[in-house]
């Protein structure tokens, strides 16, 4: 069944005088427990793809449904309730508050979720249930993109949406987290779309989604998925 079903998606940014279309005639279906890594040059439109099945951008035209939730005819409140209780992000910079530790910043959404994990059960997920009352500063960045992707899953999101999450690490340490992404997916099920630059890891994906110029150019299936190494 598909948990997200975008169709006929267009964004287009207006600055001023200048308008600028970064999506055009978006068809797409996100299939429960799937994992979809997104691929494509610079400007291509992943974030902007991303940005709006998370509910951080709204479309220019076209239809998103997520689970019976409409993103296009949603209010700005309803928006806000879908971001907080259907998405988990991660993004490219941690965003872990300096001053609380690991469980801490793990804790910070536990709290309004209505059936969350614990803080230590979401660490132990991505391997850090040994740094618990580290703090960010403490941790490298492989760890501390660990504790956001903790953060992230801990309120069991029904999606998991990652924009570059490898973007500041080194390709080792990346890999890590891709792996750390990967086993998530296959453990929880939670439905996941990743965007990346490092084509070399699509192999852990069950499809790729290729974009250039603000659409989809191609959908590649794989059937035999496997964890990144
Ligand atoms: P990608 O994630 O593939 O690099 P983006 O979705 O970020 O691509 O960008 C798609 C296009 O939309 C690009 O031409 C980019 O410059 C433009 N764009 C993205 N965000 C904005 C914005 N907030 N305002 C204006 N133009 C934007
Ligand atoms: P990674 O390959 O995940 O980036 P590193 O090799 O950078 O890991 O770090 C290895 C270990 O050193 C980690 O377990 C981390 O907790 C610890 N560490 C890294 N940076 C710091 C720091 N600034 N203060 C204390 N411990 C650190």
């Amino acid at each position: 069944s598909s948990v997200f079903v975008v169709r006929g998606l267009a964004k287009t940014y207006v600055m001023g005088e200048v308008s600028v279309p970064a999506l055009q005639d978006v068809d797409l279906d996100l299939y429960s427990g799937e994992l979809v890594v997104l691929l494509g040059p610079s400007g291509s439109g992943k974030s902007t793809l991303l940005n709006i099945l998370g509910g951080l951008d709204r479309a220019s035209a076209g239809e998103v449904v997520c689970d019976g939730w409409n993103l296009t005819r949603a209010g700005d409140r309803e928006l806000t309730a879908f971001r907080r209780e259907v998405v988990g992000f991660v993004f490219q910079f941690y965003n872990l508050i300096p001053s609380l530790t690991a469980r801490e910043n793990v804790a910070i959404v536990t709290e309004i979720a209505a059936d969350p994990m614990a803080p230590h059960e979401a660490l132990d997920l991505v391997g850090l249930g040994g740094r618990l009352d580290h703090f960010p500063a403490q941790l490298s960045g492989g760890e501390q993109q660990r504790v956001a992707i903790a953060r992230a899953i801990a309120k069991r999101p029904r999606v998991l949406l990652c924009d570059e999450p490898t973007g500041a690490l080194d390709s080792s340490t990346g890999v890590i987290v891709l792996q750390v992404l990967e086993r998530i997916n296959r453990e929880l099920g939670t439905t996941t779309a990743v965007i990346t630059h490092n084509a070399g890891i699509a192999a852990m994906a069950d499809r790729v989604v290729q974009m250039s110029d603000g659409r989809i150019q191609s959908i590649r299936e794989n059937g035999s998925r496997l964890a990144p190494s």
